[in-house]
């Protein structure tokens, strides 16, 4: 399929916004969803709508094979070893919570050592930070070269005898550095630490094989997929995910209840408490078949490419300062368009039509690292074109004519 064919499976693409055509560069915030992840969604509640795990009825069988199904899909797609491994959750955010409350707080004690880069989205930094204050654990930075990067000697420093647990995104939200992850993890076990890698901003864009990585947990959102908002996923190696207690309790997660005490169901439903999110389980699979049906190296390639060409056609904006590396590195761009406020620089590309991301971006240490409030940031996905980056280019010229007192 071409980037053209592709544009007509999403329906949210074909409008105008404020009088022109939408260019949507804000992927990197909540990607768009093809017509097959939407009428999944909707034939699930048009035929299958019931609760899961419990049902003798044949709505309740259906609910809980499209659930469950939808799993499957999931530990194919990341290559996980079981099912076992692979809990839903409400997304990254909820899943990084869950490592941090049910295994950091357990295994941290006072004086030992959490490890993370300066890089993170706050999803993957408070937790974190919260269960290093519990604990009496001390919160420790990776430091970043000039570039964003990170190097794997200040990986071996950094980490250290006392550390329990490294968390590292994957891919930044920021800097679009795409980060060794594999050889942090192997550096971290070695050390006896755990290895938690942020994949919120990876799982959409490059093909991720967990078991390849060997970390011990790996987090996604479906809505930065194609999928649904509300739902994403926790993968943990099994024997850690045995030894952890659940996070929440209630109906859907116990095995045996008394007055006074309960026991669990076995993996995954330990930590899935409460009617599950079904309808965005049944998304996130028919996005994961979508993915699939392009294919992970091929978006990954386009992608590439048209970052690429956008980093080239930006370097000729004069006082247009793009951060993160020059090269190796994802589909997005942050820039600061000289002295122009990011907010100004979106509201007046929303005027033309052109949906562009300003802010700190969840990411205010970094913020403060880079030596800025805020920063605009356009983001690529597989239904993106050369002539959304000209429309960007051509209306961040007119932005910086119009600005031009601003700039120099
Ligand atoms: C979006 C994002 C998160 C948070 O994901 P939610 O879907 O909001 O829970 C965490 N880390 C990174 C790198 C992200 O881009």
């Amino acid at each position: 399929m071409n980037t053209k064919e592709i544009r007509q499976l999403f329906p949210i693409l074909h409008q105008e916004v404020n009088g022109h055509p939408l260019v949507y560069l804000d992927s990197a915030a909540t990607s768009q969803k093809p017509v097959s992840v939407i009428e999944a969604v909707k034939h699930y509640y048009e035929r299958d709508n019931s609760n899961v795990h419990r049902g003798v009825h044949t709505l309740g069988s259906r609910a809980t094979d499209a659930y469950e199904g939808a799993r499957e899909k999931l530990v194919r797609f990341l290559n996980a070893g079981s099912a076992e491994e692979v809990i839903f959750t409400r997304g990254t955010t909820s899943a990084l919570n869950l490592v941090a409350t049910g295994y950091a707080r357990s295994v941290c004690r006072e004086g030992d050592e959490i490890v993370i880069t300066p890089m993170e989205h706050h999803s993957n930094l408070i937790p974190w930070q919260q269960a290093a204050k519990a604990t009496g654990a001390v919160l420790k930075y990776i430091p970043l070269q000039e570039d964003g990067t990170i190097r794997l000697e200040d990986v071996e420093q950094t980490i250290t005898e006392r550390t329990k647990i490294v968390s590292v995104t994957y891919v930044s939200n920021v800097l679009g550095v795409v980060n060794p992850v594999k050889e942090i993890a192997a550096i971290a076990q070695r050390k006896g630490a755990k290895m938690v890698v942020d994949g919120a901003q990876s799982t959409p864009h490059l093909k991720v094989d967990v078991q390849d990585l060997d970390c011990d947990f790996y987090t996604l959102s479906g809505h930065k997929m194609c999928g649904p908002t509300g739902i994403g996923a926790l993968y943990g190696k099994r024997a850690l995910l045995e030894e952890m207690d659940p996070i929440e309790y209630g109906g859907e997660m116990i095995d045996h209840v008394d007055l006074y005490d309960s026991t669990w169901k076995d993996l995954p439903w330990k930590f899935e408490g409460g009617t599950p999110i079904i309808a965005g389980a049944v998304g996130l699979g028919a996005a994961i078949d979508f993915l699939e049906s392009i294919g992970l190296d091929e978006i990954d390639r386009h992608e590439k490419r048209i970052t690429a060409y956008a980093l080239e056609r930006m370097s000729d904006i004069k006082d247009l300062n793009v951060y993160g590396p020059r090269s190796d590195r994802a589909g997005l761009i942050t820039f600061n368009l000289g002295d122009v406020h990011p907010h100004d620089v979106a509201t007046v590309l929303d005027a033309e039509g052109i949906a562009i991301r300003a802010g700190h971006h969840c990411c205010q240490p970094l913020m403060r690292w880079l030596q800025v409030s805020a920063t605009a940031r356009a983001s690529f996905y597989l239904y993106n074109t050369e002539e959304d980056v000209d429309r960007l280019i051509a209306s961040l010229i007119k932005t910086k004519e119009y600005f031009g007192h601003a700039i120099g």
